[in-house]
């Protein structure tokens, strides 16, 4: 192993180490071209990363693997106090990160800013979750022995992260697994590796062993992760990304019957009810759709509007769309900060094409700004047909197509007819159809008369094919962890 200096500064233009195995930041063994990182906000190159690969990843599984016994051993407080060094480093660098986060996402300065505190939050809340790791011990009802069940560290976890939140995906698995005892393997997304990169140095200062956190970065994600899941010694897998590649990824976590965690697609719908409050459905609406410039994947995707309020709904919404500043991230006044690349902006303009032929009104937006840099206004479409193909995407940026309904049964049904089934908001004034609602829509996670939902003291995660297991809360550890029955005489 050939070591490299470490990321002293990740924004210092020039070449950055991609690779940290066993707590040494190494070259990759085969030449290949650097990962361009790119600015959002202008589209030029700023700096490079070196791209791992295949090749690279027995040497990873080989110091994750050498970690494993030790860091599962270790009393859960030390695990839980590392974890909260790192909560606070976090915290007291947060403008650090942000600036990194901005960019390299492109996001506003304000949701890069709220993404570190969520982040950070993932450690603190893990930290306090380490020491809590219950098991159970019953008498068998035969009365002959005792049923003790005691929970174990799953062993070497591969943590595979998107883009859109650079610090918040890799550290709701990090937190999670290492408060399990479980040492990890961390594979960014090849836009964003820089915020992985001072996450993992980070971690370090913090105490975490050699070992027990390592990371690769690739512009080869699928022959790295296909080898990495053909080690046997790799046991769970934790992937936040699309439906496509996740299906993927569970056929080739088949093969080693590995533990998978599938954070997959949204296609949230957003309902505005007959007896809605509607300013607050408005205000609801504008950080459910535009949080994070619309690049979550619980975004509101689909909006359905009671016929009743569906002009003044877009009256509204089309003045705080009219009134949002959009712009570079580095500016803090701006609030909607640029797409993360030129594919995601000729993705939503061929989206908006698309609705408007068939039948949508562009109300406000429709265009990408005449500018350097992957912008593109805030956009509502009205009028949009039940079946247009707009409705079936995950959009991914700040565009909303609304559909009016006029019997709640339809506003359910097209709700509910979607393969995904994240999440669901749904503003009513009426207790009982709000409780009716969240048992009837189906998706993990029902918003009522919130805009917001994520909390790391809340079970993150989808039904059908938006994914399988939740992240934080209590539940987070259970993907880290597995069941052990001992029975002994009574
Ligand atoms: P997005 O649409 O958000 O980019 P992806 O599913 O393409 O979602 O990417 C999420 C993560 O999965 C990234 O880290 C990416 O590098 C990785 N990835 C993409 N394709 C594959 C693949 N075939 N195998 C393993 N990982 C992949």
């Amino acid at each position: 192993m050939t070591e490299t200096s470490g990321p002293t500064s990740v924004l210092i233009p020039g070449r950055h180490p991609g690779l940290y195995i066993g707590g040494d930041w190494v070259t990759p063994k085969a030449r290949r071209k650097d990962l361009d990182i790119v600015d959002p906000a202008t589209g030029g190159v700023f700096t490079t990363v070196e791209s791992a690969g295949e090749e690279d990843c027995a040497a990873l599984v080989d110091a994750a693997e050498s970690a494993r016994r030790s860091w599962a051993e270790m009393p859960p407080r030390a695990r839980g106090e590392i974890l909260r060094t790192a909560w606070q480093l976090m915290i007291a660098e947060s403008e650090r990160f942000a600036e990194l986060i901005v960019r390299e996402n492109g996001k506003a300065w304000g949701e890069a800013v709220a993404e570190v505190a969520y982040a950070a939050e993932f450690f603190r809340w893990f930290a306090e979750e380490a020491v809590r790791c219950e098991g159970d011990m019953r008498r068998s009802p035969s009365g002959t022995n005792w049923i003790m069940v005691t929970r174990e560290a799953i062993g070497v976890a591969l943590l595979i992260t998107p883009w859109n939140y650079p610090a918040a995906m890799a550290t709701r698995k990090i937190a999670p697994a290492l408060a399990a005892g479980c040492p990890v393997i961390l594979k960014p997304a090849a836009e964003t590796p820089l915020t992985a990169i001072a996450l993992v140095e980070l971690l370090a200062r913090a105490g975490v062993p050699d070992g027990v956190v390592n990371l690769i970065t690739t512009d080869r994600a699928g022959e790295v992760v296909r080898t990495l899941l053909s080690d046997p010694r790799v046991r769970a897998l934790s992937f936040t990304g699309s439906t496509e590649v996740g299906r993927i990824l569970l056929a080739e976590a088949a093969r080693n019957i590995v533990k998978c965690s599938m954070e997959l697609g949204g296609n949230a719908p957003f309902l505005v009810m007959a007896d809605a409050d509607l300013e607050d459905a408005v205000e609801g609406f504008m950080l459910a759709k535009l949080r994070n410039g619309g690049s979550a994947c619980t975004a509101a995707n689909r909006v359905f509007v009671h016929s009743s309020l569906a002009g003044d709904f877009t009256e509204m919404v089309v003045e705080r769309m009219k009134g949002m500043r959009v712009g570079p991230g580095l500016d803090r006044a701006n609030e909607l900060g640029a797409l993360v690349s030129e594919p995601e902006i000729d993705k939503i303009r061929g989206l908006v094409a698309g609705a408007e032929r068939a039948g949508g009104q562009v109300a406000t937006g429709g265009l990408s700004l005449g500018r350097p840099g992957y912008f593109f206004e805030p956009t509502l479409i009205t009028n949009v047909p039940v079946d247009a193909e707009i409705l079936d995407v995950e959009i991914f940026g700040p565009v909303a197509p609304v559909v009016t309904f006029d019997d709640v049964e339809s506003a359910i049904r097209w709700a509910n007819d979607s393969q995904s089934g994240l999440i669901a908001y749904a503003y009513t004034r009426d207790l009982s159809l709000g409780m009716e609602l969240s048992r009837r829509l189906e998706a993990g996670m029902v918003a009522l008369n919130r805009g917001v939902i994520s909390d790391p003291a809340a079970p993150f995660g989808g039904i059908k094919h938006s994914g399988l297991g939740r992240e934080g809360s209590g539940e987070g550890i259970h993907e880290f962890l597995e069941t052990k029955y001992t029975a002994i005489p009574f």
